[in-house]
Order: C-alpha cells, then structure tokens, then sequence
C-alpha cells in the first residue's frame, strides 16, 4: 500500500491506529483519526519503512475505516471502495 486515508464518517475513535503507526495516524481532539502526511487527502506516498505500520493498522482497526491502495485517493475514502 503506498497510499492511506481516514474515512472519518465510520471511524469510531477507538485510538488503534495511531498506537501501531503513529508516524503515519493522529487523531483530532474529538479522537477522529486522521492521515498526517497529507492531512487525511490520501495524496502522498506513505515511505516504504512505514509500509508494514500501515498493514498493521488496516488489519487493526475495527471498524474498517483505514483505507489503502497502490492509487491516490484524491481526498475520498471510498474512491476504492
Ligand atoms: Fe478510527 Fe480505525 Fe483508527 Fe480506531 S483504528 S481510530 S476506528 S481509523
């Protein structure tokens, strides 16, 4: 997965991701995650060292809201979907 976003509107804030992959995950005060190298537009390619800490927190999240793809999401969590 070389690309990653957030879909906030299922995110249910559980703070998983941001444990297993912190340099990629944040979330904002209301603990809604979101992407921090491109502020959730799913844009810039996630570094290859930060590829397996991004597997582990899509396999981690339970509300299935971290999304990945080889593509850009241009902003939009459900564009692969
Ligand atoms: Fe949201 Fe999923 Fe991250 Fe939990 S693991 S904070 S549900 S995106």
């Amino acid at each position: 997965a070389k690309y990653t976003i957030v879909d906030q509107d299922t995110c249910i804030a559980c703070g998983a991701c941001s444990g297993v992959a912190p340099d990629i995950y944040d979330h904002t005060d209301d603990g809604i995650s979101y992407v921090t190298i491109d502020q959730n537009e799913g844009m810039v390619e996630v570094p290859a060292e930060l590829h397996d800490d991004v597997e582990d927190a899509y396999e981690g999240c339970p509300s299935d809201s971290i999304k990945i793809s080889d593509e850009p999401f241009h902003g939009n969590a459900l564009k692969y979907s």
